[in-house]
C-alpha cells in the first residue's frame, strides 16, 4: 500500500484541482491520498466525486495553522467533522487575516518590485485560502522571478523584512479542537528549517499532553538526521509516524509518493479518527 497524507489543492495554494489532485495520486501510483489545503476543507467534497472514480481512497484532511512560541506551526487535522464550529469559526478568522496580510505584505513588496494587490488577487483561485504563493506567483507572472521557491528564499522568507504574519491560534488551542471537532491531530514537518525557526521537542511533548496524535516525520524538507529524530521522539511521546510529500503540483518540486506514511500508522490514524467521531456522533 502506498500512502501520502499530506497534499494541497487550489482551495489554497496548490496548483492542480480537487479532482485534479485525486486523479494525479492515482495516477503516481498511490493507494492512499489525503487532500490537507491550508485552513479549509473547501476542496474535500469535490475531492471525494473523483476519489470514487479515480479508484483512490480519500482521507479529509486540513492544515490548520497555529503557533507555539513565537513560530508558525502547521498542524494536519485527519478525518475531523467538517461542520464543527468552534474548529470552522478558527479556520475562518485565519483565513480572513490571511487576506489582509496578503495585501499588506503586497504593499511592502511594491514598493521595492513591480507587483500590485490587483495582481496578487488574480492569481487565487475563487474562494481559496491566500497565501504567500500566490503573491510567489504574481511576481512570476509579472516576470520579476522564475519560480516560487526563487522568491520564498529572498522577499518572501519569514526573516525578510516584507514578511507579515496573520492571525493563528496557538497550537495546543488547535490540538485541542481538532480532538473536539473528532479528529486526529499530526504535526506537520516539525523540523522544516529552511522555512523558519522551529519548535523544541519540549514544545512538542507539551503537544502530546494535549493530544496530540503523531508527527510527520517523512518529510521532503527534513534530512536523514532529522527523520531519524523525530522518528525516535515520536517513540518516546508515543506518538504515531507518518510520512507524506506536501505536495502543492507543479508549485513545488515535491512529487506525489516522494515520502510515504506505513499501514500501520495509516490504520491508526483511521481508526482514531472514526472513534472520535463516534464519540461525538457523527458517522
Ligand atoms: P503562508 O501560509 O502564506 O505563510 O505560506 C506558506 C506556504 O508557502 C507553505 O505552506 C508552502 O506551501 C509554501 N512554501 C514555503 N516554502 C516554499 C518554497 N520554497 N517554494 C514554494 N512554496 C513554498
Ligand atoms: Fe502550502
Ligand atoms: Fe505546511
Ligand atoms: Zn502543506
Amino acid at each position: 500500500m502506498r500512502i501520502d497524507l499530506h497534499a494541497h489543492s487550489t482551495a489554497s495554494d496548490g496548483v492542480d484541482t480537487p479532482a485534479q489532485l485525486v486523479r494525479a495520486a492515482a495516477a503516481a501510483g498511490l493507494d492512499v491520498v489525503a487532500i490537507t489545503d491550508h485552513d479549509t476543507v473547501a476542496g474535500w467534497d469535490a475531492a471525494a466525486a473523483e476519489a470514487d472514480r479515480a479508484g483512490v481512497v480519500l482521507v479529509r484532511g486540513v492544515e490548520v495553522s497555529c503557533h507555539a512560541d513565537g513560530i508558525s506551526v502547521h498542524l494536519l487535522s485527519y478525518l475531523n467533522d467538517p461542520a464543527d464550529q468552534a474548529l470552522l469559526a478558527e479556520l475562518t478568522r485565519s483565513r480572513d487575516d490571511r487576506v489582509a496580510r496578503a495585501r499588506r505584505m503586497t504593499e511592502r513588496i511594491s514598493a521595492d518590485y513591480p507587483v500590485t494587490w490587483d495582481q496578487v488577487q488574480q492569481q487565487v483561485p475563487p474562494g481559496a485560502t491566500v497565501g504567500r504563493p500566490h503573491i510567489a506567483d504574481a511576481m512570476v507572472a509579472a516576470g520579476v522571478v522564475r519560480s516560487r521557491d526563487e522568491v520564498f528564499g529572498t522577499v518572501l522568507h519569514r526573516e525578510s523584512p516584507y514578511y507579515v504574519s496573520h492571525y493563528s491560534p496557538d497550537a495546543v488551542t488547535a490540538v485541542r479542537l481538532v480532538r473536539g471537532a473528532g479528529g486526529v491531530p499530526v504535526m506537520a514537518h516539525p523540523m522544516a528549517s529552511r522555512r523558519g525557526r522551529i519548535v523544541s521537542d519540549q514544545v512538542i511533548a507539551g503537544l502530546a499532553d494535549a493530544g496530540l496524535a503523531g508527527l510527520e516525520v517523512d518529510h521532503p524538507d527534513h534530512a536523514p538526521h532529522e527523520r531519524a529524530h523525530l522518528r525516535g521522539l515520536a517513540a518516546e511521546l508515543g506518538l504515531l509516524a507518518t510520512g507524506s510529500s506536501d505536495y502543492h503540483g507543479d508549485g513545488r518540486p515535491n512529487v506525489l509518493g516522494c515520502c510515504t506514511t506505513a499501514p500501520e500508522d495509516y490504520r491508526a490514524v483511521v481508526e482514531q479518527g472514526r472513534v472520535g467521531l463516534a464519540g461525538r456522533g457523527v458517522s
